[in-house]
């Protein structure tokens, strides 16, 4: 009687059956091919040992498939609507948790500590678009105990996040992500994979997060408005777009030592430095402030 979402028709039975009506407010786009269920699921690497935090389960489509092949599955979804929804088409796994709330106001690291004892788990989303980059950023920043995340984002946003250097998508978001997480493109999904059809190209990108950081900087805050400074004024050099931000308390002729200790000079924008060297030169800011 496990009866399978993942294709159009039964989708919709289920959509019939309880009069659901979509909600913009909340990004509701559901996936209707199975074979993009099976690429995420593959990409997030999930096994048997594995308890995995689904956000935004939905009507339960890619939550099926989780818990065939995961110990364990924790589904958080906002919308009370769907909560009878997901009792039913969910009713034949005895390893799936639903839970009615917004994943903004959960406290995830209680969470982690209750269903798998502190250790890492790993995080599957589906989410709308406007959320996804917050909720990412928040599961690193907040040091949840996570071995990867793997999320459906706006192609767009997916680029931004795997991009080096040299690219025209290399920006704060990258950095942010790869100080944390290796990222991988598990899969590009067209429109016509959702119900109803969003307008734009969707990815599924893997972030798996380095359980010991690749680089060592004193001070993260520090390094995070350093960059956000440095990718302000994109066709500023960094030097201008540090001493313009004023987030470091450094004269300009001092800042210029600091990029100078970097082996870059004067006319060096920021889109040109790696992440290795946006830590280098914030440990060096951070000595000459002390
Ligand atoms: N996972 C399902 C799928 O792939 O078919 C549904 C994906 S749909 C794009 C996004 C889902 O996230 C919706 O069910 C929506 O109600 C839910 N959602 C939106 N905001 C949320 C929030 N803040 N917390 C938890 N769930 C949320």
């Amino acid at each position: 009687n496990k009866k399978p979402l993942g294709n159009p028709q039964n989708t919709i039975e289920v959509l019939q059956k309880y009069d659901f009506v979509f909600q913009k407010k909340f990004g509701q786009n559901f996936l209707i091919d199975t074979h993009v269920l099976d690429k995420i699921v593959d990409g997030a690497e999930i096994t048997e040992e594995d308890v995995v935090l689904e956000i935004g389960p939905g009507i339960g489509t890619l939550t099926q498939h989780l818990a065939e092949r995961a110990k364990k599955v924790i589904a958080v979804e906002i919308d009370k609507k769907l909560i009878p929804i997901l009792e039913d088409t969910l009713n034949d796994y005895n390893n799936v948790t639903i839970l009615n709330d917004d994943i903004l106001k959960v406290d995830i690291n209680k969470l982690v500590e209750e269903e798998n004892a502190g250790q890492p788990i790993k995080v599957v989303a589906n989410l709308p678009y406007y959320i996804t980059t917050p909720i990412i950023m928040g599961l690193f920043e907040d040091k949840i105990p996570i071995k990867s995340i793997t999320v459906m984002v706006q192609k767009e946003v997916a680029e931004r996040m795997k991009s080096g250097p040299g690219s025209k998508d290399y920006g704060a978001l990258s950095l942010a992500v790869q100080y944390y997480a290796t990222p991988y493109i598990v899969a590009n999904v067209p429109p016509n994979c959702f119900m109803p059809r969003p307008k734009i190209g969707s990815s599924v990108i893997r972030l798996t997060k380095y359980q010991n950081p690749p680089i060592y900087v004193v001070n993260e805050k520090l390094l995070f408005a350093i960059i956000r400074a440095s990718f302000n004024q994109r066709r500023k050099t960094l030097i201008n777009g540090l001493n313009n931000a004023a987030v470091v308390p450094l004269s300009k002729e001092e800042l210029l030592l600091s990029i100078k200790s970097l082996g870059r000079g004067e006319s060096i924008r920021g889109e040109a430095l790696t992440l290795e060297e946006f830590a280098s030169l914030s440990n060096d800011i951070d000595e000459r402030i002390k």
